[in-house]
């Protein structure tokens, strides 16, 4: 039994996602896990059971060295998800032993494990409780079922390395509803999107979007449009790759993934950058499903004019999707990304960072402390010391320095908030975990759909939330256009409106 050979990456993530983190602990940790899915007759045989196994095992097996998979139900199922596991990690161990945690799938599983995380779903909808089995729908749908398997792997997680464990409460949530409003239940059957369409982006987010579509109904043609090869350290975040495609195209492995899917989607790979896409194929897209990972990607993208977007993320404690019509009454992609915007904003990573509450007075003073490159005043080191429960003589340095230095240094760099060389992430480089990524991805898939169904949201609202706690209460924020941002000008306006005049 032994981690994953990419288990370092791993650790960077785990360095952002949990406060005060110590790689040796966390590989402790994670060696004493012993972890496990169960599922019965119900998830075996049914196409939502069958997709939360398969995201579920496809999770466990990057990060854990040890997943036990237990089942009454005959098929071959077990089989098959334990050779999924070990074409991921080869050194997993798949024994017969003592779990100390286990993941329920559906309401009939047979019981493991001593800590038990019940999942299931109901077509948009995901369930977790930590006290009762819940069932799977029997529909095609895999959104419900991708949420659980997220939200599962999240909790997992959490009661793992949290000293406190921030557990969900039992919890029933509808993607389409968070999405598109209340009492939505749209039937995925017979849809098909006879546009243009293009996901941008197959790292960790885009792994997660493909997963979803390749396990719908959905008859479409989407162009893959991402110039590299996976790496190995992908393999932590990304649910799709196993060790043998190490070295293979991106928007290759996407393809092989949407041909094996249940839909009925045409893949057409484009391995290259968005603007060598578009000057080859074209600037008329009617929907973008962006899964980049900067700020100056996303800005380039959007000023292509697409019809509709939807844009997901990750950073430190964040996951979301955001969808934007760039003449609609909500902000456009740029207005999103803009330096010192209002959503993504440096200054609210690095009051995240720093562990202080995300309100005005912390963003305004951050805000302007990174904009003049002025040091930090005492009371904020204090609060940071507070809050991280890092010695006030560690910070002290600090107090002459740009605040930016002890996000650097402190945050990214591995200085004072406890990170050891070993862990040290470049100093943009935010390594989300799997489960991160793959349910922005999900949510982006999610958005994508009820588009193409006619389902459509408003375009000033975003939804989002943090791994590391419980689901929030509302997760669905307001937001509006940055008064800087080119959307503003009537000429763009008007160039998009030609571009996509109202459909009769
Ligand atoms: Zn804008």
């Amino acid at each position: 039994m032994a981690l994953a050979e990419y288990f370092d990456r791993a650790a960077q993530a785990a360095a952002h996602a949990i406060a005060g983190f110590d790689p040796g602990a966390f590989r402790d940790t994670l060696e004493r896990a012993h972890v496990g899915v169960t599922f019965g007759a119900q998830a075996a045989t049914r196409a939502e059971g069958r997709a939360l196994l398969d995201l579920t095992v496809r999770l466990l097996a990057r990060l854990y060295p040890s997943v036990r998979i237990a089942t009454d139900s005959r098929g071959g199922l077990d089989a098959d998800l334990a050779a999924t596991a070990r074409e991921i990690n080869p050194r997993i161990d798949i024994s017969e032993g003592e779990v100390s945690h286990v993941i329920v799938v559906g309401d009939d599983a047979p019981r493991v494990g001593r800590v038990a995380f019940f999942v299931g779903s109901e077509q948009w909808q995901f369930g977790f409780s930590a006290a009762t089995p819940i069932s799977v729908g029997r529909s095609p749908n895999p959104i419900g079922a991708g949420g659980a398997a997220c939200l599962g792997a999240a909790n997992l997680f959490r009661s793992i390395v949290q000293p406190t464990p921030q557990l969900d409460r039992d919890l029933r949530v509808s993607v389409a509803e968070l999405l598109a409003g209340a009492g939505v239940v749209p039937d995925l059957r017979d849809v098909r999107d006879d546009g243009r369409t293009a996901l941008a982006g197959l790292g960790a987010i885009g792994n997660g979007v493909v997963w979803t579509l390749a396990r719908t109904p959905l008859e479409a043609t989407l162009h893959t449009v991402d110039a590299q090869v996976h790496e190995l350290s992908n393999l932590q975040r990304y649910v799709l790759p196993r060790v043998a495609d190490v070295g293979k195209a991106k928007v290759d492995l996407a393809r092989e993934h949407l041909a094996a899917g249940a839909g009925r989607i045409t893949c057409v790979p484009h391995r290259m950058r968005w603007g060598a896409f578009v000057n080859a194929e074209g600037f008329t897209w009617d929907r973008v499903l962006v899964a980049l990972d900067s700020a100056h990607d996303r800005r380039l993208l959007q000023s292509s004019l697409p019809r509709w977007i939807a844009n997901g993320w990750t950073q430190v404690g964040d996951l979301g999707v955001s969808t934007h019509r760039f003449d609609g009454s909500g902000p456009c992609l740029i207005c999103l990304y803009l330096e010192h915007g209002q959503v993504m904003s440096e200054d609210e990573q690095v009051v995240r960072a720093f562990g202080l509450s995300v309100d005005d007075p912390h963003l305004k003073l951050v805000r302007d402390l990174l904009y003049r490159g002025a040091p930090p005043p005492r009371t904020l080191l204090e609060e940071i010391s507070h809050a991280r429960s890092v010695d006030m003589t560690l910070l002290e340095p600090y107090a002459e320095r740009p605040l930016r230095a002890l996000y650097v240094d402190g945050v990214c760099g591995g200085g004072v908030i406890s990170l050891s060389q070993q862990a040290t992430p470049g100093r943009d480089a935010h390594v989300p975990l799997a489960h991160q990524s793959a349910l922005a991805g999900i949510f982006i898939a999610a958005a994508y759909l009820l588009d193409v169904l006619g389902i459509r949201r408003d375009t000033r609202q975003l939804l989002h939330l943090n791994p590391m706690r419980r689901f929030p209460d509302e997760p669905v924020r307001e937001f509006t256009k940055d008064a800087r941002c080119v959307c503003n000008d009537e000429a763009f306006v008007g160039a998009y409106r030609a571009k996509y005049p109202p459909r009769a």
